[in-house]
């Protein structure tokens, strides 16, 4: 993927291609070509190849080195390059792939003194010390095998094997709740949770029931971890954390005497958090009767058996993540047990802004980042997804050699992520008509978007991008959770305005509308089954039914929920007629440039009731 990219970088256009097919020729013919003092230094480096062997690096490596003037000559076979650097130092590089890149590389150096440039005869790496071994083993060695053979069986089943690091955990974490934003409802629930880890022998003397286990339900990146690890900060307890995989074997038992181990641990270790990540790993039971299974149902048992036989005030709480709840062994979830469940939400606008404040925190930012907009156009990205596009735009930003990271290139890698691949610029593939027809069709979601208010108008494009022709790009203010009728029929209007735009400025519709018309279709549709949003129906949801009713009243509801599209057409046309000025403005501007703001939008829809505005 990496090389991927730097080659395609590379290869941006035909012409660099050939650029470099040229240099390739140059270099490999200049290296050909016998100069003086070649011969003694090329025959020492072909005879010390071994020497070189020894360390392995990257294309990468060699390129800085050759820049850096680190590099005093290197030794081009066919497919390694053999470097000595400066310094004396000595390494290959696989080149066979890379024969293009490398010969890039050196290209500039062709003409100064350093590094040297040499051709190789056919040289090969030492033999791989294995074969060695297998050429000498003496019956001596085969004998001593055997032994070893049963060692390393006997290490194997140690049931502390791959859980080093879990002493190493145990400790007692810094992070506290404020460090983890968001996820206000799974604070509040756990609160308790930190109260009885303070003090455990008050609820015992109380005679209080002491809380056992608690599971984390949350999407992947919802901070479940985190959070887990706040309680043991807030409460100044142990924390160890493992994951359920860590329980399964090859061998028989194992499992089980983990399960042994890590309470044995923590009950010396308690106050403590025990959290168990991806615990749905082991939570499975299943009815089967193969050796894994059965295995599985054992370490299940034994965990249970742990919860069960905690006594109350032993300061001993588990905390289980999972993504689905239903996928655990309902027998884990019972009374006693981990008999509460806290739901980690996606963050919500604010939240996503105090998170992207945070990550940006820790970068170089250029000037005033506007992280409204970020939070605005990261609805429905966990904290993970948003540290994860904070770091790629610091890597866009030195990619680019930019002296900072700037809006715009976290504006760039949240589209990425949100939308799936970059944008191609240039369009040299669409046909002139096509690129007018995508440019009205995004006009006409973009001016009545702006005509009736619906949210952020962020941008319009009419680049392409993953599977979409083009794009209108509207944001929310707020997360809503719920919207009025009213603001349902302006959304399916905006969606429906691709598609009237076309059939008003080019008198023909195109397929180009197909999405659009999915999602106003499944809009309607839900309107009157769902809602309660039909005048024929009235105030009755399809959900209420029991299955086998669902499938006559159908074709009712179809007929009202295509009634209430035409309604919509007949008001977005009615609003496209009425704006054909702004429409007509914005289209000119995507035809230009492609990609315009909100701004501009907002340009042409003020233009067109004030015309001499824009003449001036
Ligand atoms: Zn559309």
């Amino acid at each position: 993927m990496k090389s991927l990219f730097s080659n395609k970088k590379l290869m941006k256009t035909a012409g660099a291609t050939l650029g470099i097919v040229l240099a390739m020729i140059l270099v490999w013919m200049s290296v050909t070509a016998d100069e003086p003092g070649r011969s003694t230094v090329a025959a020492a480096m072909e005879t010390e190849s071994a020497s070189y062997f020894v360390t392995e690096r990257d294309f990468s490596a060699l390129a800085n080195d050759v820049k850096s003037g680190k590099a005093r000559s290197v030794g081009l076979a066919t497919e390694y390059a053999l470097v000595s650097l400066e310094d004396g130092k000595r390494y290959y590089v696989r080149t066979e792939t890379h024969r293009a890149l490398v010969a890039e590389a050196l290209k500039e150096r062709l003409t100064s003194a350093a590094p040297a440039v040499f051709s190789l005869g056919n040289i090969q790496p030492p033999a791989p010390p294995l074969t060695v071994l297998g050429r000498s083993l003496s019956p001596v060695l085969l004998t001593l095998l055997g032994p070893l053979l049963i060692l390393f069986l006997i290490l194997q089943m140690n049931p502390m094997r791959g859980m080093g690091g879990l002493f190493k955990t145990a400790d007692k974490p810094d992070t506290r709740f404020k460090d983890v934003i968001g996820v206000e409802e799974a604070k509040e629930a756990l609160q308790d949770i930190v109260a009885y880890l303070k003090r455990p022998q008050k609820f015992a003397e109380l005679g209080a029931k002491a809380p056992k286990g608690v599971i984390l339900e949350g999407h992947f990146g919802a901070g479940k971890t985190l959070l887990a690890r706040a309680v043991a900060g807030e409460a100044g307890v142990s924390f160890i954390a493992l994951s359920g995989s860590d329980f399964s074997d090859m061998f028989l038992g194992v499992g089980v005497r983990r399960v042994k181990k890590l309470f044995e641990l923590a009950r010396k270790q308690a106050p403590c958090v025990i959290f168990i990540d991806e615990i749905d790993g082991l939570g499975r039971r299943s009815g089967g009767s193969s050796g894994a299974e059965t295995e599985n149902n054992r370490i299940i048992n034994a965990l249970l058996v742990e919860l069960d036989g905690f006594k109350s005030g032993s300061g001993i709480v588990v905390l289980g993540a999972t993504n689905n709840v239903a996928s655990l062994d309902p027998a884990l979830i019972r009374p006693g047990r981990f008999n509460r469940t806290c739901h980690l939400g996606l963050p919500d606008v604010d939240e996503r802004q105090a998170l992207f404040q945070m990550y940006a925190n820790s970068l170089r930012m250029a000037g005033d980042a506007d992280f409204r907009q970020l939070a605005r156009l990261s609805a429905g990205l966990s904290p993970a997804s948003i540290a994860n596009a904070v770091n790629s735009a610091a890597l866009l930003a030195a990619k680019e050699d930019a002296p900072a990271v700037t809006q715009v290139h976290l504006q760039r890698t949240l589209e990425q992520t949100l939308m799936g691949g970059p944008s191609s610029p240039g369009q040299s593939a669409l046909g002139a008509e096509e690129r007018e027809r995508i440019a009205v069709h995004e006009a006409g979601h973009a001016v009545i978007a702006s005509v009736l208010g619906l949210g952020v108008i962020e941008k319009v494009s009419i680049l392409k991008r993953g599977q979409a022709l083009g794009v209108t790009w509207v944001t929310q203010e707020q997360d809503a959770t719920l919207q009025s009728e009213p603001a349902v029929r302006a959304r399916m209007t905006m969606l429906l305005a691709g598609r009237g735009a076309e059939a008003l400025v080019l008198k023909t519709g195109s397929t180009g509308a197909a999405n659009d018309l999915e999602h106003v279709s499944r809009m309607a549709f839900r309107m009157v089954t769902e809602f309660g949003f039909s005048r024929q129906i009235g105030p009755f949801s399809y959900a209420g039914l029991p299955d086998q009713e669902r499938h006559g009243i159908h074709a009712e509801a179809i007929v009202e929920a295509r009634e209430i599209t035409k309604d919509v057409e007949i008001r977005c046309n009615e609003l496209l007629v009425e704006h054909r000025g702004a429409l007509e403005l914005l289209t000119a501007e995507l035809l230009e440039h492609e990609t315009v703001t909100g701004d501009v939008v907002r340009a042409c829809v003020a233009a067109e009731s004030t015309p001499r505005a824009l003449a001036a």
